[in-house]
């Protein structure tokens, strides 16, 4: 009986094994995962979850009885090591799994700041739930709170944190690896008229304290007060597996565009693979739900015997200061953008061109728009900028 195993129980891990039964594969299928209980889904951790509004219930992907009924093997457990000539992974446990296909779902561990305090308590990350929980109590009894990285996890943690907080981002802007400026600004608003401090420009020097974190240092020399500091500056892919079995790994494990590594019994998906996107025309890793689930389903598929090189179009959603960004397409290599809608009344887009073709579209609680961008995103050909100058940048007059 042919043996697949799937390493992290994560939302890739656990789509995988999902799609597999789907699609009708009868072999033993095992999941193996190093955190407690059923596979988990992460996006609420930094929303509603994190505000109190969602219970332990609806973080699940599926209760203990799917995976009984569809007979798959949830083993909790870390993986240690690969022998790809055995074909075999070890678990810390001493435990041995044999695999015909190897699929790992390893995910992504949080960066932390290499300053002096960074390991002082109440310096805290967010990836799991055990993370969340912790933030949870530790919020009930800060008075001051410091986020440090003004990325989407570090601003939606300053959303549904239910009080004001000082965010401190490097760069100049926030949310500056992964969206346009346009966006940025239009949230830094938003934040601040939420009652948030905003400060940019500025990094974290060092923290200082005793029993506990007391203040953060910023590299201009001001200090700020602070009893929680949440480190919240990108995340970095989980490759110790593959690296010490022999795979190439260069920011990510890197695969083919069937998601293979250069094992061909071992395969990499969603946070921890860098792959060939169509869409950036470059290898690529993305950090988003649509990536991990299509990146599963592609596997999946090719396991069961109908490989297709992976293409899907990346997509993404946040929900931060009381607004919805859904982003579709990629902004790599974006030369020209335009603004639809207006920003002062809440519901606008931001389309991004490279040489004259639309490919990416920002929305910002506009999702008729989103869903357009999506479907005109994969037909043929792609909109040109002239076409939808035409139509006043109206992408909706655009679909067939
Ligand atoms: P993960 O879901 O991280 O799963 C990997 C699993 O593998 C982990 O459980 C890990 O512990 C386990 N593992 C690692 N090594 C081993 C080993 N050796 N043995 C056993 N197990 C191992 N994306 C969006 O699109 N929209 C959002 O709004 C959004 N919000 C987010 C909010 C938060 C707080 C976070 C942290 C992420 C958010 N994301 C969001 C990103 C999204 O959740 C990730 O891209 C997605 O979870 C990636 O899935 P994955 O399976 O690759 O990794």
């Amino acid at each position: 009986m042919t043996t697949v195993a799937v390493v992290g129980a994560g939302q890739s891990g656990f789509q995988a094994v999902a799609s597999l039964r789907d699609r009708g594969f009868g072999g033993r299928v095992v999941l193996v995962g190093d955190e407690p209980g059923v596979p988990y889904q992460r996006p609420p951790l930094s929303k509603a979850y994190l505000a109190g509004t969602a219970g332990l219930e609806q973080l699940h992907l599926r209760g203990e009885d799917f995976f009984a009924e569809k007979d798959i093997e949830l083993v909790e457990a870390r993986v240690k090591s690969i022998d790809r000539e055995a074909r075999k992974t070890r678990l810390e446990d001493g435990r041995e799994l044999d695999y015909d296909f190897l699929v790992l779902a390893t995910g992504a561990r949080n960066r932390t700041l290499p300053v002096p305090g960074a390991d002082l308590p109440g310096v805290l990350t967010l990836r799991t739930r055990d993370d969340a929980d912790r933030l949870r109590a530790s919020l009930e009894q800060a008075e001051h709170v410091v986020v440090a990285g003004g990325g989407f996890i570090g601003l939606e943690f300053a959303s549904h944190a239910g009080r004001p907080v000082t965010i401190v981002e490097a760069q100049e802007r926030l949310l500056n690896r992964v969206a346009t400026p346009e966006i940025s600004a239009y949230f830094a608003d938003l934040h601040r008229t939420a009652g948030h401090t905003v400060v940019l420009g500025q990094g974290v020097a060092e923290m200082h304290g005793d029993s506990r974190v007391r203040e953060v240092e910023l590299t201009d020399g001001t200090r700020l007060p602070a009893d929680l500091v949440v480190v919240a500056v990108g995340v970095v892919p989980e490759t110790t597996l593959a690296e010490a079995a022999g795979l190439p790994v260069r920011n990510g494990v890197v695969v083919d565009e069937h998601l293979r590594t250069a094992d061909e019994r071992i395969f990499a998906i969603g946070d921890c693979a860098n792959f060939p996107c169509v869409q950036a025309g470059a290898e690529t890793r993305l950090e988003s739900v649509q990536n991990a689930v299509d990146q599963a389903r592609c596997v999946a598929a090719a396991i069961t015997g109908t490989a297709e090189p992976y293409a899907s179009l990346p997509w993404f959603w946040t929900d931060q200061a009381g607004a919805k960004l859904q982003i579709a397409g990629l902004l790599a290599g974006a030369d020209r953008t335009v603004v639809a809608g207006d920003p002062a009344e809440g519901k606008f887009s931001v389309l991004s061109f490279r040489d004259d073709v639309l490919i990416a579209v920002e929305s910002v609680n506009r999702p008729a728009d989103h869903i357009a961008a999506r479907r005109l995103f994969t037909a043929e050909p792609k909109p040109a900028y002239a076409d939808l100058e035409a139509s006043a940048f109206d992408l909706k007059a655009h679909l067939k």
